[in-house]
């Protein structure tokens, strides 16, 4: 029996709000983990040293609600090294082109015990069986990376954020798979261009499309309701769920 354990770590964007953090997922694989993007607060739902244990983070984009806490985990690395409780380095992956001195100040900080790695459309790299792959869907309002994670038994894609511009590469790349991962900023309410940010009807159309078995909504705005992007994606898809803080989602086969 395989298994792999998410963990949603923040689920809205831009700030924090209550007990909501800015954007991360936890993913739990034989043991080891991979952490999807280092929003703001997600450091406070994880459990420290046990979790840098054998830790993989990936950065999708250099937007500061992606890798806002990042700072505060290299800085715990950094200690937890020098008290001896950590003796393997975190590795950290980062977009390879830098945008903004993001990337520069990132990977300068020496108080953080730490290799980096780059990302790009060609880049892969393998968690035991489970491969994680990447493509920039090129429609956000910069480089930014969609995640595969793949073996023979799941296929499971996080989107990071992303607007429905090249809509049917999307599909292609999200194709069959057990679980999307979707942000979904807007509702169709707000009336905004979908075209770098999605609508949560435009994610159940994308799960739809995609033949996905389940979707995860997430990157809400904090201010509203979950539940009214649960009721427009499912005007498209009726397997999907609203990303919760903590709220455990296990695959198994
Ligand atoms: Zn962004
Ligand atoms: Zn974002």
């Amino acid at each position: 029996m395989s298994k792999i354990i998410i963990t949603p770590l923040g689920t809205i964007s831009p700030y924090t709000k209550g007990n909501m953090n800015c954007p991360g997922f936890l993913v739990e694989y034989n043991n080891k983990k991979i952490i999807l993007d280092c929003g703001n607060g997600i450091t406070r739902l994880l459990n420290f040293p046990s979790d840098l244990k054998d830790l993989n983070v990936i950065i999708t984009h250099y937007h500061k609600d992606h890798f806002g806490d990042l700072g505060a985990l290299q800085y715990a690395s950094y200690v937890y090294h020098n008290l001896g409780l950590l003796d393997k380095k975190i590795k950290i992956y980062l977009p390879k082109n830098d945008i903004g001195f993001n990337k520069a100040s990132i990977t300068s900080n020496n108080e953080s015990y730490s290799d980096y790695y780059d990302i790009d459309n060609s880049c892969s790299f393998l968690i035991d069986d489970l491969d994680i792959t990447f493509e920039d869907n090129n429609s956000h309002t910069i480089e930014s990376y969609m995640v595969k994670l793949q073996n023979e038994n799941f296929k499971i894609v996080y989107t990071s954020d992303i607007g429905t511009t090249n809509f049917s590469k999307l599909v292609d790349f999200c194709k069959d798979a057990d679980l999307i991962i979707c942000e979904s900023s807007f509702l169709q309410k707000h009336n905004a261009n979908s075209k770098t940010h999605m609508t949560a009807y435009d994610a159940g159309i994308l799960a739809s499309k995609s033949n996905a078995q389940k979707l995860l909504l997430t990157h809400f705005w904090p201010e509203e309701d979950k539940r009214l992007y649960l009721e427009e994606a499912k005007q498209n898809f009726k397997n999907v769920e609203v990303a919760e803080e903590s709220k455990k989602l296990i695959l198994r086969r």
